[in-house]
């Protein structure tokens, strides 16, 4: 499989995570568990329930990453800050968080990028559910992607979690792109969590006892990682995977491991959690699509993906190809292995 394959699947594979994990955002676990059943039930019978195709902020901010990092071949934050500005003003943003919501009024008001973002404290998943194409273009443990990874994070929030997620999901993306096939779960988690050893330790440290958790009863490692560092947990969102950075990532990240290489039982278990459902589905589908590749998702649901009938799988199928242009033509680039 070459690279344009693996970075179109991971594309793709988030993009119908998020189309799907989207129409049951918000809900609790049993209603989300109902959905999945009832939707792929009526995919076995044929019929693609309506509506889905839609996909929401996750992959509009993915999107607009990705573009950004092809005008200019690498990643530009003036750049990248403009286009989160733009796409707010736009009015066409599906389902958008509040940190991110005021981050782009302060971009609007011409804060300038590295101010713009929340303090400390804020916490959400909004810069870690867009961060895959840092790891789409960048190697894993590079300084680039590590440094690319933060920045395109601070635009929108400086906590240091927050920062913590997007270099995970783009550090994850980069290793599976790049990795032959056997993942050792032990080995991957620690590779994982390495580049936020220091700067977000106790985030790096849940995601590598993350392998404990893999053997457990269903509803037990559910319990856990939805508790964990999150304020809301006894609030609206118990018994879910809230927005929280760290169990949203989390869960993607179990979710993605417990169930693959099989792509759509990775986003139904994703989806399955409850809560923040189109983000776990965005980064678990980024995940598992970029090991499938795009020729082994089901072409029925990335066929159908789209932002107001416009940017569909074409459009993001043509981003990737030149992703993995430039990610190939600047051979060494932030290469650690050799
Ligand atoms: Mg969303």
């Amino acid at each position: 499989m070459d690279m344009a394959d693996r970075i179109s699947g991971s594309f793709a594979g988030m993009a119908v995570g998020d189309a799907l994990g989207l129409l049951v955002e918000g809900h609790d676990r049993e209603i989300a568990i109902n959905f999945v059943k009832v939707f792929f039930e009526d995919r076995d019978e044929g019929t693609i329930p309506d509506p889905f195709g839609q996909y929401s902020d996750d992959t509009q901010l993915t999107r607009e990453l990705a573009a950004s990092m092809v005008t200019h071949r690498r990643f530009d934050p003036d750049d990248y800050a403009g286009r989160i500005s733009n796409l707010f003003a736009s009015g066409r943003v599906i389902g958008g968080g509040r940190t991110t919501i005021a981050a782009a009024q302060r971009l609007a008001t011409g804060i300038h990028w590295s101010e713009a973002g929340a303090p400390i404290g804020a916490a959400g998943n909004g810069a870690a559910m867009r961060a895959a194409p840092i790891g789409w273009l960048y190697r894993a443990s590079s300084s680039e992607l590590v440094h690319a990874a933060s920045q395109q994070a601070m635009i929108t929030h400086h906590d240091y979690n927050a920062v913590g997620g997007s270099i995970l999901v783009a550090q994850a993306v980069s290793l599976i792109i790049d990795s032959e096939g056997t993942v050792d779960n032990g080995d991957f988690l620690l590779s994982v969590a390495q580049p936020i050893s220091s700067t977000a330790p106790q985030f790096a440290n849940m995601v590598y006892d993350l392998r404990h958790f893999l053997s457990l009863p269903l509803d037990t490692s559910h319990s856990i990682i939805s508790q964990l560092g999150s304020q809301d947990a006894a609030g609206e969102w118990q018994g879910t995977i809230s927005p929280h950075v760290i169990p949203s990532v989390l869960w993607a990240l179990f979710s993605y491991l417990r169930s693959r290489p099989n792509y759509l039982e990775v986003i139904k278990l994703a989806i399955s959690g409850g809560g923040d459902t189109d983000t776990t589905a965005t980064m678990s589908g980024a995940l598992a699509g970029a090991e499938c590749g795009i020729a082994m998702l089901p072409d029925d649901l990335t066929s159908r993906v789209n932002d107001n009938s416009q940017w569909g799988l074409e459009k993001l199928v043509s981003l990737s190809k030149a992703l993995a242009e430039i990610r190939c033509s600047q051979v060494g680039l932030g290469r650690t292995d050799s």
